[in-house]
């Protein structure tokens, strides 16, 4: 069956079509600049790529474009070929433990989460809503970021505040990446065929964040309340002491708005480098001798380091580490500089095992502790085998 993954944002729209279960990618593309007067959109299949510009006034007429370009391009026969439409949805609250069919009821509750995710959830319901007007019958699906984190207890999720901060206004850790955090301790748990390994997944990309999980549950993780928290990312700061927050303030006149602007978009490589928030570029200029650049890099992989050794002892030891995303999969010199600052562990690298991008690869010694796998992300599919077991419940 074909099935399309979805994620949304306020101007974009970014789509996978999957041959599902055989988990074969057909076609996939981004819609760009909807609802602004230059707007286009890519589509990639068979090996080739179309990009074209056309006025798109909102996200019904960029799905009704979609669709008429999959039938014109002959990816698709007719638009009844696709059984199941997954969504990414960035916020479900702690209501939202598991993926859901979607419908007008669904959505409003869906809605309630609006204020903790103010960029991102009204993006994707708009982008639901006009799947679902394009197609009215086929079933849509919501995987939602948070849900895989809800089986946090409180004394993970709680921050040490008044308590009716997490009362009366939902102030608790939520966590973020959990599509791709759980498709990694999937992959991992069916690659060494054991149901209740401990793992610790870290998903370092331009956004970062780090995971513990035990049988195929989150224990803890670094984002919080939002995805600023944890370890230090491209260009958010990670946890800092946020009494600088009001000293900022009082010695800048900045307001908080400005100043938490800064701390997601101003700091974390981009920051400290004041090279790029980009790690290649980070990287490129450490090797050439730039000294913050060199700084910045020290201090990204000792953070991530720390959060995998304070997650070792919460697990009461790891059976597996993983690394995913952008750098994870593709950076041999970030996975040295965290493997080596993890040795206490017992987690010894092996340099030739190392050099390589973008697959699925186990990098650490016969005699390492605890193995380390690289495992290549893909919440696309994640998305696509949640929407296709909705499909087959039919
Ligand atoms: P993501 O958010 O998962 O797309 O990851 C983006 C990050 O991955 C950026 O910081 C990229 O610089 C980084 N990245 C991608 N390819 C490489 C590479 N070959 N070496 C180092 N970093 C890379």
């Amino acid at each position: 069956m074909k099935i399309l993954s979805v994620n949304a944002g306020s101007s974009s729209l970014k789509f996978t079509l999957m041959e599902m279960p055989e988990e074969k990618e057909i076609a996939s593309g981004l819609f760009e600049k909807i609802g602004l007067s230059d707007s286009s959109y890519t589509i990639k299949y068979n090996g080739e790529k179309i990009k074209k510009d056309c006025p798109m006034e909102d996200h019904t007429v960029a799905v009704e474009k979609l669709m008429s370009e999959l039938v014109d391009l002959n990816i698709i026969a007719s638009l009844d070929e696709i059984e199941g439409v997954g969504h990414r949805l960035v916020h479900g609250g702690q209501e939202f433990s598991e993926s859901v069919v979607l419908n007008d009821e669904v959505l409003d509750r869906v809605a309630k989460y609006n204020i903790l995710a103010p960029l991102h959830n009204p993006a994707n319901i708009m982008g639901v809503k006009a799947f679902m007007k394009v197609m009215p019958n086929v079933v849509q699906v919501g995987v939602f970021d948070t849900a895989f984190h809800t089986t946090m207890s409180e004394t993970e999720y709680l921050y040490p505040v008044p308590y009716e901060w997490y009362e009366l206004y939902k102030v608790r850790k939520y966590g973020f990446h959990g599509t791709s955090h759980r498709f990694i301790d999937m992959t991992i748990r069916k690659y060494l065929n054991n149901d209740n390994l401990k793992v610790i997944s870290c998903h370092i990309g331009n956004g970062g964040s780090i995971t513990a999980i035990d049988s195929g549950k989150v224990v803890d993780t670094s984002m919080g309340f939002t995805p600023l928290a944890g370890i230090m990312m491209g260009t958010r700061s990670g946890d800092i002491d946020s009494s600088i927050l009001e000293y900022m303030a009082s010695v800048t006149g900045k307001n908080i708005v400005e100043l938490t602007n800064d701390l997601n978009k101003k700091s974390g490589l981009l920051g400290v480098s004041g090279v790029s928030s980009d790690s290649r570029d980070v990287e490129a200029a450490a090797e050439s001798g730039n000294e913050r650049a060199i700084l910045a890099q020290e201090m990204y992989a000792r953070k991530i380091a720390n959060y995998i050794a304070m997650y070792n002892n919460l697990l009461g030891g790891a059976d597996v580490i993983c690394l995913t995303a952008g750098v994870g999969e593709n950076s041999k010199t970030m996975r040295k500089m965290i493997l080596e600052k993890i040795a206490s562990l017992g987690v010894e690298l092996d340099e030739s095992k190392n050099d390589f991008r973008g697959e699925f690869r186990c990098i650490t010694t016969n005699n390492s502790k605890i193995p380390v796998y690289v495992v290549p992300t893909n919440e696309e599919l994640m998305i696509a085998i949640d929407t296709m077991n909705f499909v087959n419940q039919k």
